[in-house]
């Protein structure tokens, strides 16, 4: 087997990132599939089962990533097990090393609103890293449209925390993309953007996005907080 260094596959984010700014979804996750095999994977907050279904097109039976962090909606975790009943994917669950009661015990209940950042180091990020071991390269659902944080999301980039190739094959799409992506292809959606969500995350961190709110002002409203972490 070839080993590749970081600095090649650097190198080859880079330069994949450039030929493939202006190429259609699927051409790149079928990129992505062609030259990472069984280490490429997707990650999903099970918002929507879009990047998921598109990764299922281009490499069936790929490894689609959910990190159970213990704080979902009981909807998340519904679309996480139907989206693992119908679709031509294999889904990894991830949950963190603490469950809340032992996290509540080492650090006090509702952790979450004191100190946000360490709740999703703790329930997302460090499980994120473990669970990534194995892979070279990780799909997400990233958009730039989502927030201004997210404006400059390249197709296919380098991580540089995570030493991985990182891939958003929909980074350029808009919301009207996704829609029309859904009711084209009857791809499962989260129950929750029906009722006035149009960024799900954990329940004690989600709320429903007023009128001419971006789509993620509804995710640590008010605590000063945009990202958890895992895209930084
Ligand atoms: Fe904790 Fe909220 Fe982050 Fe979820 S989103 S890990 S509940 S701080």
């Amino acid at each position: 087997m070839t080993v590749v260094s970081p600095e090649q596959h650097r190198a080859l984010a880079e330069r994949a990132g450039r030929e493939l700014e202006d190429a259609p979804a699927l051409e790149i996750l079928s990129w992505a599939a062609k030259t990472f095999g069984p280490r490429f994977c997707v990650t999903s907050s099970m918002e929507d089962a879009v990047v998921a279904h598109l990764a299922s097109r281009a490499f069936p039976g790929v490894d689609v990533v959910f990190l159970d962090t213990g704080y979902h909606f009981p909807e998340t975790i519904g679309t996480r097990d139907a989206v693992e009943a119908v679709m031509d994917v294999r889904v990894i669950t991830l949950t963190p090393r603490r469950s809340v009661a032992e996290q509540d015990a080492e650090h006090g209940p509702r952790l979450h609103d004191r100190d946000p950042d360490l709740c999703c180091a703790l329930r997302k990020v460090k499980p994120l890293e473990e669970g990534l071991t194995g892979y070279d390269a990780w799909a997400t659902g990233l958009r730039r449209d989502e927030s201004p944080t997210r404006a400059n999301t390249p197709v296919v980039g380098w991580d540089e925390r995570r030493g991985k190739v990182k891939v958003s094959p929909i980074a350029r799409w808009t919301q009207d993309d996704v829609d029309a992506y859904v009711a084209e292809h009857g791809v499962l959606t989260n129950p929750l953007l029906m009722d006035g969500y149009t960024s799900v995350g954990c329940a004690p961190c989600t709320r429903q996005v007023l009128a001419g709110e971006d789509a993620r002002a509804g995710r640590w409203a008010g605590r000063g907080k945009t990202e958890c972490g895992l895209h930084g």
